[in-house]
């Protein structure tokens, strides 16, 4: 049942209550990831929001968690097979 409070979760499409925005900025043009943001204006700081449901908001922080947990990425030809091992390592921890 929906009623006059229920928005569409701008993600999956679900109508329900409990929508919040999601307020992103990187100083880097972020349209260009094609997802439909809004933008909205904070004393002079340019935010791209997404309005979304409770489920879309934790996968959405799981996506950030993943980001900065996974640094296996970060192998370099300069690093020494040491350095290869311990990054390795704690990609897997
Ligand atoms: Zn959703």
């Amino acid at each position: 049942m929906t009623n006059e409070s229920d928005e569409r979760c701008q993600r999956c499409g679900i109508v329900g209550q409990d929508r919040r925005a999601l307020f992103m900025a990187c100083f880097y043009e972020m349209q260009e990831l094609n997802i439909n943001f809004q933008k909205q204006n904070i004393d002079g700081q340019i935010f791209y929001t997404l309005r979304v449901c409770k489920d879309c908001r934790a996968k959405w922080m799981e996506s950030i968690q993943h980001w900065f947990n996974s640094k296996i990425h970060l192998i370099t030809e300069q690093q020494t097979a040491e350095e290869k091992l311990e990054t390795i390592r704690n990609f897997l921890l």
